[in-house]
């Protein structure tokens, strides 16, 4: 039985929301709320769902949202693909969620500069949820300098031959193309290339790592001993692998912005319900003010956030690219969903200390938004720059 909705959190109000937009947001919310909701103790548990998500996920169209029509996919616009995130999150597995979405942050590069036989080849299978993507950017010796990446591709007859190790790559494990990020040129940036892999590659190993929070979904270790990929297999121009990397940064971190958000509103919707019921001292806890102004304060930071996305939203869909903005945007919302998820806790006391509910992963999965996509750190120094304090 989904929880009920606050009225204060409808999207649909806002000015700018069309009838379109709130269809591909009932669309999404009844994806959430029939095919993952039912199952998402059990998968969290079982630290893996069903490969078969994909392929329900992909009829419905929701693998494709915001892609191309000539590859399977179901055009939207920014805001669309707001709404959609929204919605994702508000299931409150972040694992499922991540792992179904892991094609998101692989398949712009390929657009922007595969081969057509190959974008023919890769993208609609993706989309409709028949096979699986996965981008492979970090190493063991770090994420946040990509600039630096060791992994090295060497010019072989017929191609390249990747030597070296990816680190904490979201499906990883059950990934069938792997956008791998290798060095083919000199030190720094402009010596970065990108590499389709397939997953069965000779050569490729996979190890699955365990983590405090996502446990649904896979993340891997990769290794790769003179992996051989062919030619045409690579994807853009020698050397510029990492500029379309770069350009996919905007859509990744309004994504994970609006993961906080939704996993934010979840919560407070839950504590909320609880508050409701439960009694202490002769009153429901809604009636104790301490109570009732926890969760008003939690609100009054939602809203705004709500807004503010719609925002930048807008703003991607004029032909901005506000990457500083939305870097703050990525670390609001990660801050949002911790706070939230931390308070909510609090509100149900000894019943949100155990597992199995929205409040209790997000507060387990809140981290990796910190982390993950461009540390804090790392954002709030890109927000320096692009918003002119150097
Ligand atoms: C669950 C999960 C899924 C992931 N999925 C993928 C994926 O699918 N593909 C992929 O390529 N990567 C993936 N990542 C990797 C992620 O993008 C990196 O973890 C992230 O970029 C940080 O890199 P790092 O962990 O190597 O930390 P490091 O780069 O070693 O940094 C460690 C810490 O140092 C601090 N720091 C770093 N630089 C600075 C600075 N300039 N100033 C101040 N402090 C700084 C930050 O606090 C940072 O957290 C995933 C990570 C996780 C945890």
């Amino acid at each position: 039985m989904p929880a009920p909705r606050l009225p204060a959190f409808d999207f649909g109000r806002l000015p700018g929301i069309t009838d379109e937009h709130r269809q591909v947001q009932d669309a999404v919310r009844a994806f959430v709320e029939g095919e993952i909701q039912p199952h998402a103790d059990a998968w969290d548990e079982a630290g893996s769902f069903p490969r078969e998500l994909y392929r329900k996920a992909g009829d419905v169209g929701l693998l494709g949202l915001g892609y191309p029509a000539e590859y399977g996919g179901t055009p939207v616009d920014h805001v669309g693909r707001l709404l959609s995130s929204i919605e994702l999150a508000r299931g409150g597995i972040g694992g499922v969620t991540a792992g179904l979405g892991s094609h998101t942050i692989m398949l712009w590069p390929v657009l922007a500069g595969a081969r057509e036989h190959v974008r023919q080849a890769v993208i609609p299978s993706i989309l409709a949820g028949h096979t699986i993507g996965a981008l492979a950017i970090t190493e063991p010796s770090g994420g946040s300098d990509v600039a630096q990446l060791t992994t090295r591709a060497e010019r072989v007859p017929g191609g390249w031959s990747i030597t070296g190790s990816k680190m904490f790559i979201t499906s990883g494990i059950r990934a069938d193309h792997i956008l791998v990020a290798a060095r083919t040129g000199g030190p720094g940036a402009g010596g970065v290339s990108l590499f389709l892999v397939d997953g069965d590659a000779k050569g490729l190993a996979r190890t699955p790592l365990k983590k405090i929070g996502w446990w649904a979904s896979d993340t891997a270790a990769l290794y790769f001993d003179q992996v051989f990929v062919p030619e045409d297999r690579m994807v853009g121009e020698e050397n510029a692998g990492f500029r379309l990397v770069m350009q996919n940064f905007n859509g990744e971190r309004m994504t994970m912005a609006a993961g906080g958000l939704g996993q934010a509103m979840a919560c407070v919707e839950d504590a909320l319900e609880w508050a409701r019921e439960r009694r202490t001292f002769g009153q429901r806890l809604i009636e104790h003010q301490a109570i009732r102004h926890k969760l008003v304060r939690m609100i009054d930071e939602i809203l705004p956030m709500q807004a503010w996305l719609l925002q930048l939203a807008q703003r991607l869909d004029a032909g901005e690219s506000p990457a500083g903005d939305l870097a703050l945007a990525k670390n609001h919302g990660a801050r949002l969903m911790r706070d939230c998820a931390d308070q909510s806790l609090q509100i149900l006391g000894g019943a949100g200390f155990l597992r199995g509910s929205r409040i209790e992963r997000a507060w387990r999965d809140c981290k990796v938004y910190m982390i993950g996509g461009g540390a804090e750190e790392v954002m709030n120094d890109l927000a320096a720059r692009q918003l002119g304090l150097l």
